[in-house]
């Protein structure tokens, strides 16, 4: 044990399942000459806006890239406000940014992990021009109460595909511009890439034009009349793309199967949290990580560095964005102001999940967890 395993027998916060009919449609692509721009974007758009029962999809270079245009196509724009989350990915909070708009974090439920409505609400000035809930680590954020609100909304479902609300829409369908990625370690990869959804054409309209450059659809390709990016989504990646639609639903399964085993290995560890379970009213989560939360008192460094001993890579998960230096020095924020994220930001860490983990990998997980977590030297004295 200890420090001489073997880096191979190390089990990996995260693989995606990539086999032949990836290698394939990677293939196929390269022999047809055509590496962007060709047919393969509108073939991924198409099968991805089906998937998800929605009208439009826009496939960007990532999800960042699809938050900053979908904010843009939501009217955002220089001096507004954003009510978003402070416990997501930093990229949520720095689209808004881009448009020199600014991010207003309300807390957190402490169930769900999710922006809390009414917290969203407390924030809202005459300023705020949209919500920007995300569905954090797959779990669907209460979209009914967020339109009751009357503010335009863009969802940052970066984390939520095969996520599905109470109401049976899936995570992404409701109409809003929903914002999907495709990193390594998404439900879906095409190494990097994202997906706008939206049921309005006028939407799908301004993202296919503004992801390039600006460009007319129905103009030559110097002409311009708006201002543009590049963040187009090439072939090869949307042909990625399509290869993993096909295995999706397969790959979400194993994401439930491997959440259904660690429920089960890690029952009884005194003071730690599991994922909240699906509500009774119906919401499901679309498994994207296996986040717990230590134990008060704790210490998690401490305990990465013993899981990583007995082979299990982990990583604090997430941290709170407006404690970010950036965030700090940027729009002064301090400690306290939002206790429920704070508490959860310092609390938890992700654990290896992915499709393939087999149940061996999780007892080995969950044996190390369980061993670090009842001897005295991850309690912080
Ligand atoms: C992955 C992710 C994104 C987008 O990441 P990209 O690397 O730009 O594709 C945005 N928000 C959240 C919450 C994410 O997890």
């Amino acid at each position: 044990m200890g420090a001489a395993r073997a880096a191979s027998d190390e089990i990996p916060l995260a693989r995606p399942v990539l086999g032949d009919a990836e290698e394939d449609a990677v293939i196929d692509v390269l022999r047809s000459g055509q590496l962007s721009l060709g047919p393969r974007v509108a073939a991924f758009e198409q099968a991805f806006a089906a998937r998800l029962n929605v009208a439009h999809a826009c496939a960007v270079s990532s999800g960042t890239a699809g938050l900053h245009l979908a904010l843009r196509a939501a009217g955002v724009r220089d001096g507004d406000e954003v009510v978003t989350t402070p416990f997501s990915f930093v990229s949520s909070a720095n689209a808004p940014v881009f448009e020199r708009a600014r991010p207003v974090f309300a807390d957190i439920d402490p169930r769900t992990l999710n922006l809390d409505p009414q917290a969203a609400a407390a924030a809202v000035t005459e300023k705020t021009t949209a919500l920007l809930p995300v569905h954090i680590f797959g779990y669907p954020a209460d979209l009914p109460a967020f339109e009751k609100m009357g503010l335009p909304i863009v969802e940052d479902a970066c984390e939520a595909l095969g996520a599905v609300h109470a109401d049976g829409t899936p995570v992404g369908g409701r109409g809003h511009p929903a914002v999907f990625g495709f990193y390594a370690n998404k439900q879906l990869t095409t190494g990097e890439g994202g997906m706008v959804t939206t049921a309005d054409a006028a939407v799908k309209a301004q993202i296919d034009s503004e992801r390039n450059q600006g460009r007319g659809l129905d103009m030559g390709w110097l002409d311009h009349d708006r201002l543009g990016f590049n963040y187009r989504l090439s072939d090869l990646a949307c042909a990625l793309g399509l290869a993993q639609l096909d295995r999706l639903d397969a790959m979400l399964a194993g994401r439930a199967r491997a959440a259904a085993l660690y429920r089960e290995a890690l029952q009884g560890i005194d003071g730690l949290e599991l994922p909240c379970e699906d509500s009774p009213g119906g919401d499901r989560r679309g498994w994207f990580v296996f986040v717990v939360q230590l134990p008060c008192g704790a210490d998690r460094d401490a305990t990465i560095r013993a899981l990583r001993e007995r082979g299990v890579q982990s990583k604090p998960y997430l941290p709170a964005i407006h404690l970010m230096t950036y965030y700090r020095e940027t729009f002064g924020h301090r400690e306290g102001e939002f206790p429920v994220c704070e508490d959860v930001a310092a609390r938890s860490i992700a654990l290896p999940f992915f499709p393939e983990l087999s149940e061996g990998q999780v007892e080995r997980v969950a044996l190390a967890l369980r061993e670090v977590l009842t001897t005295a030297g991850a309690r912080s004295r």
